[in-house]
This record gives C-alpha cells, structure tokens and sequence, in this order.
C-alpha cells in the first residue's frame, strides 16, 4: 500500500512522517502522475485558498477526482484539507475546491481572535477520547445524507466520513494519537485490496 501526501503547501511533512511511523510507505504528490498507484490521498492542512489555486495550477485536482471517482483511492483532508474536499464553502464558493464531500463548510468558525484551541472529543468506533487541535479550524453546518458524523463540538460537526472520504476540522498529525490516521489507512486498504 502506498499513501500520498499533497505536498503543495501546508503541514504536509507531518502527516508524512505518522504514516510512516505507522509502516507504511509514503509518496509526495504535488503533479498529476504522482497520484497514479496511491492507494490514498492526505490533504493537508494550511491555506485552502492557496492550496486549491496551486491544485488548479499544477492540474493535481484533475487527478485526484478521476482516480477517486474511480474508486481507486480513499483520500483524508485536515482542516484546510476538508475546506478542499467540500462541495460548498459558506461565502467562498469561488475558491477552488475538489467538491466531493457532500458538506457545507464555514471557514475559521472559531472566530480570528481564538485562532486555536483544544477539546477531548468523544469519537464513534473510539473506546476512550480524542485529544483535538485546532487551528484557524472550520465547521460543518450541513451535512448531505450519505455523511457520517464521527464527532461534533458544540458549534457543529467537526469530524466526518463518507464512504472512503474522512475529514476533520482538527489536526491529528501535530499530536502522537495515530488512531485516525490508522482508521484512514483501512479505508485506503480497502481501495489497495480492491480488483479492477
Ligand atoms: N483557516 C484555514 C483556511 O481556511 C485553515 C487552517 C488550517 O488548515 N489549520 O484555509
């Protein structure tokens, strides 16, 4: 099995090194044929706006959609990542974005002046709580009926799965807790075990 990183911009080194700590192989991806053969895709978190321009620019976005169309990869977005991943953005619909997370997102809904902040979330399929960064983090106000929601806080959901795509508004990577980036690479094993 190999994970792909988008490698763009962002805390991509990060989420490389929890995955490889966790044993398994890791592939940067930043052009279009480096997302051939990856079994799942990490988008990280940074600067939506700025990561969906440079998806845009170097034609990755293309990609990325066609080979999880094709069932081929499951693909994980942290923060800037879910902003990415989601089908609509509250008062930033303009910005690039891949759109195949049936969610509405607002951006840093935790407001400028507390730009970050932590919370022990109670997780479905988790025995003992997550401890949850967040950073500049967004919010889901809607979410489509195929989305399953695996935490919320009190503004909204901040963790979420549909099928093979797995979002949260929280930085699991900057922590030592590796139990979601090991729920994301069953997801993706399941894409690798998958006959074409
Ligand atoms: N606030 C950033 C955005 O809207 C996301 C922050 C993050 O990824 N930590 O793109």
């Amino acid at each position: 099995m190999i994970i792909g990183v988008l490698a763009l911009q962002g805390d991509f080194r990060e989420h490389a090194s929890m995955v490889r700590s966790l044993g398994v192989q890791v592939r940067l991806v930043r052009l279009p044929e480096e997302a051939d053969f990856v079994d799942g895709l990490i988008i990280p978190g940074g600067e939506s706006t700025t990561m969906g321009k440079l998806m845009a620019t170097y034609k990755v976005d293309r990609a990325i959609i066609d080979r999880f169309n094709a069932g081929r990869m499951a693909i994980y977005g942290t923060c800037a990542g879910m902003i990415v991943l989601a089908r609509d953005i509250e008062g930033s619909q303009e910005q690039p974005h891949l759109g195949l997370l049936d969610v509405t997102v607002q951006r840093n809904a935790f407001g400028r002046q507390k730009e970050s902040s932590e919370e022990d979330l109670d997780v479905e399929g988790l025995d003992t709580p997550l401890h949850a960064l967040f950073i500049r983090a967004p919010v889901i106000i809607r979410t489509g009926p195929s989305v399953n929601i695996l935490a919320r806080v009190a503004r909204g959901p901040v963790y979420v799965q549909q099928g093979r795509l797995l979002a949260s508004s929280f930085h699991p990577e900057l922590g030592s807790d590796t139990r979601v980036h090991e729920h994301f690479l069953r997801l993706a094993e399941q894409s690798s075990n998958q006959e074409v």
